[in-house]
């Protein structure tokens, strides 16, 4: 055979795969609802509510996808989320979504909430818990959908927010799993929050923290020790630490990995130097996650598909990786087994 059909061949193989990857039944365990507000979306939101943006088109606001940091995304992602005002608002922020996790056979999702980015604008607790349980009760009425919610600090803020925001979702308490701390990490380290995550300890909820994807591999020890959570979110800076990765190991903490969100914000310059599959084939419980999908260019099959096409991911790989994002899930032992049962009879 030449060069030229084996090179064709390799590329029919690699489109198959995809293809069998995208009917994979997967869960999403690190999703920040607001960052999957799409653009088309987010002009007609604005014009309803007369929100005024810097952007008149869909290519304006495409061209701003171009990130140097996480704080240049995070600027462009609090402007996002605040054209969303009304209960119909974020009925349509989560149905769209719920409805991408029906396309893309994302079976059960955690989604982060993050309500302090809508007080500014005068909304309401209540109206913004309106609008998404609507759209999750229906998707579960009609095709099923699993779906569990976080509820998400901003640790830019101050503490005392953070707390008053917890005490404010003491009326939703049944409707979230766990609690965890996103935005700027640089300079907000976990250890800010320690007051905060015993208060959610002593109301019961599970803890998570995105940790070490700018920061150092200090703040994931910090998320652990400290603040007790029992995944991490990004998590990627542990491979500085050899210490930690083999505590991640022995531990089974799982690691919420988004590929292509570390790229879009120069985590890594390209996929190439991404560690994800190392970390995987030591044994590190790692996940695959679309962060935040509209801002960095792809759901959660595009992800899968970045570690096929840019690092060769194999299938056992793929299996390992779907299957951990269910045994990482806040899920019941009996429906993370059904999960699981359900990925097996497909692959
Ligand atoms: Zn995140």
């Amino acid at each position: 055979m030449s060069l030229s059909q084996d090179l064709t061949s390799e590329a029919i193989d690699k489109e198959k795969f995809a293809n069998w990857l995208a009917k994979i039944p997967k869960a999403e365990l690190h999703l920040h609802i607001d960052g999957s507000l799409q653009a088309e979306r987010l002009l007609e939101l604005a014009q309803k509510n007369k929100v005024e943006l810097p952007y008149s088109n869909l290519k304006e606001i495409e061209d701003a996808y171009n990130f140097v940091d996480l704080q240049s995304f995070l600027d462009l992602y609090y402007l996002g989320a605040s054209v969303l005002r009304d209960e119909e608002d974020f009925y349509w922020l989560m149905m769209d979504y719920l409805t991408k996790c029906r396309d893309q056979h994302i079976v059960h999702s955690e989604i982060m909430v993050e309500p302090q980015t809508y007080f500014p604008q005068g909304v309401e607790f209540r109206t913004m818990m309106n609008g998404f349980k609507r759209a999750i009760h229906e998707a579960n009425e009609t095709w099923g959908q699993s779906v569990l919610l976080i509820l998400s600090f901003l640790r830019h803020l101050p503490e005392e927010d953070a707390i008053a925001t917890l005490e404010k979702a003491d009326e939703f308490r049944d409707d979230f799993c766990a609690i965890g701390l996103a935005s700027a990490e640089k300079g907000n380290p976990p250890n800010k929050f320690q007051r905060l995550y015993q208060m959610a300890k002593e109301r019961g909820y599970e803890a998570i923290a995105h940790a070490g994807e700018e920061g150092p591999a200090d703040y994931i020890w910090q998320s652990l020790q400290q603040l007790h959570v029992s995944r991490v979110d990004h998590g990627v800076r542990c491979v500085d630490d050899e210490g930690l990765v083999n505590f991640l190991i022995e531990n089974k903490i799982p690691l919420t990995v988004c590929p292509l969100s570390n790229i879009r914000l120069c985590v890594y310059d390209q996929m190439q130097q991404h560690p994800i599959l190392q970390l995987l084939d030591r044994g590190v419980r790692i996940t695959v996650n679309s962060d935040d999908p509209t801002y960095f260019g792809g759901f959660l099959n595009e992800n899968y598909f970045a570690l096929l096409h840019e690092l060769n991911m194999s299938k056992e790989q793929a299996i390992t990786l779907a299957e951990n994002g269910f045994k990482a899930s806040f899920l019941s032992n009996e429906r993370k087994e059904s999960f699981i049962h359900q990925l097996h009879a497909y692959c």
